[in-house]
């Protein structure tokens, strides 16, 4: 197993955790348990203040800012966790070093405090650190330098995502207004030309899916979770026998993005590294434990492909809408099994999932699923799921993927695309269901509506999604 990856990498830089500045921070932490609470809004107030210190910079901070970011415009960062280590510790002593000998330093003094803050695993809470321990005039310049670079990552990612070929562009748009007045915006997609009703507007495969427990190791494929019809044409797992593919092919991706690691590889004992996420998810039929260990797993696996991607499957789900889970028993067991599956796998993981990380993950995921329906029996009878997925579905729900694109689909109660699931794979379709124009916005239904109520479909998308519909049925029913 390959070690120096992004996932180990930044397991392995938590343990800076445990200098510097960041001592103050830990401590802090550790004392207060409304800083944990905290820490979310932290994040987006770092953001939010580095834009409002950029604001605020004069113009010869803003040259200062400029002449910075020139000035290591092609230094390359150390990606090792020990090197990311070391570096960070540098790059702290140097900049204090630098401030404390006064003004006419402050420039260098702020450009080691930026370089630190690009290798730490926890920029947010770093920023916090240095508000309260740097210099202001020091401050403002590594702010700028922030913002400048929060700015050009995100404006580009929209602009290579979504790929051309999918006819969509996620775009800003306006959804209702905050308690504080502020407007609130979401991205949702828009065509880039016109359909008539019932075309394909793109397909896309999953980043994760998983069978319905109950559908293991049956007449369905672990990988695509497509219904094998025929008998002869099951491939087995070499190592287990508690799941089946429908092909050779689906066997060597799931060995090599996940399966190779989270096989039982049929050990006798129920409760090894091995088996205890598997029976675990066939007990309970939760299935978010196993679909985040897919998601590490293939993360890992990525990096290794060292595919030359300027964006991974974490930045993709990074950017998504997640929703506010809050720590609980289950949570709790849920990590425990996680760190247990990829334990002996992924050294450090054990760092890396803390509970901030661990419910952040799983409300990105619960948020975007959708359910997916592969079955050729519509009228096969399983079990619904426990996990909140989007679907309007009445036949089986045979699984659940996790999309990067269609992730970004906002809900109607009116829609005018539906999800098809048309070669009864885990590969999703976008099909209009009325004409399309050019620029229209994308919409589908997260939840079933048929006999609901508008009373009813609003509590429940509030409920599942915290969305308040302003789709046309709902704004005209009020
Ligand atoms: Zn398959
Ligand atoms: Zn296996
Ligand atoms: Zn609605």
């Amino acid at each position: 197993m390959k070690t120096s990856t992004v996932v180990a990498a930044t397991v392995g830089v938590l343990a800076v955790t445990t200098i510097g500045y960041a001592i103050y921070f830990d401590s802090k932490r550790r004392n207060d348990p409304e800083f944990r609470r905290k820490l979310k809004k932290e994040r987006k107030r770092a953001q939010r203040l580095a834009m409002e210190e950029a604001k605020k910079m004069s113009n010869k901070s803003a040259q200062t800012v400029e002449e910075a970011l020139a000035s290591i415009k092609d230094e390359d960062f150390p990606t090792s966790m020990e090197e990311r280590e070391k570096f960070c510790m540098e790059q702290l002593s140097t900049g204090e070093a630098l401030f404390t000998q006064g003004p006419q330093n402050y420039g260098a003094a702020a450009i080691c405090f930026y370089k630190a803050l690009k290798v730490y695993p926890a920029p947010a809470e770093l920023v916090m650190v240095y508000q309260k321990t740097i210099p202001p005039d020091v401050f403002t310049v590594v702010m700028g330098m922030l913002s400048k670079d929060v700015q050009s990552k995100q404006e580009k990612y929209y602009t290579v995502f979504p790929p051309k070929e999918t006819n969509v562009k996620a775009v800003e748009k306006p959804e209702g207004v905050a308690a504080d007045g502020q407007k609130v915006m979401r991205r949702g997609l828009v065509t880039t030309k016109s359909f008539a009703a019932g075309q394909t507007v793109y397909s896309e495969a999953p980043v994760i899916s998983s069978l319905d427990p109950s559908l293991e190791g049956k007449n369905f494929c672990h990988y695509c979770l497509m219904e094998i019809a025929d008998e002869g044409s099951k491939v087995p797992c070499s190592k287990c026998t508690q799941v089946v593919f429908c092909s050779q092919s689906c066997k060597t991706s799931a060995s090599q993005e996940f399966h190779d690691i989270l096989c039982t590889k049929d050990s006798d004992d129920v409760s090894s590294p091995e088996r205890s996420l598997h029976e675990d998810t066939k007990i309970t039929r939760n299935l978010t434990p196993e679909m985040l260990a897919k998601f590490l797993v293939k993360m890992v696996h990525e990096e290794s492909l060292n595919s030359g991607a300027e964006y991974n499957s974490f930045d993709h789900m990074e950017r998504l809408r997640y929703l506010e889970i809050p720590p609980s028993a289950e949570t709790e067991k849920e990590m425990e099994l996680l760190k247990v599956a990829l334990g002996s796998n992924i050294p450090g993981i054990d760092e890396f999932i803390t509970e901030e990380r661990y419910l952040l993950m799983k409300g990105r995921l619960l948020y975007n699923i959708y359910g997916i329906s592969t079955s050729l029996d519509n009228k096969r009878e399983v079990e619904s799921l426990p996990e909140r997925h989007r679907s309007t579905r009445d036949g089986p729900i045979t699984g659940i993927g996790f999309y990067r694109l269609s992730s970004y689909l906002m809900h109607s109660c009116e829609p005018n695309a539906k999800i098809v699931f048309s070669d009864h794979d885990n590969k999703l379709s976008v099909v209009t269901t009325r004409e399309v124009q050019s620029g229209e916005e994308l919409v589908v239904g997260y939840i079933k509506n048929g006999t609901l109520s508008t009373e009813d479909r609003r509590l429940e998308l509030f409920t599942k999604y915290r969305l308040q519909c302003m789709c046309p049925l709902c704004e005209t029913t009020d």
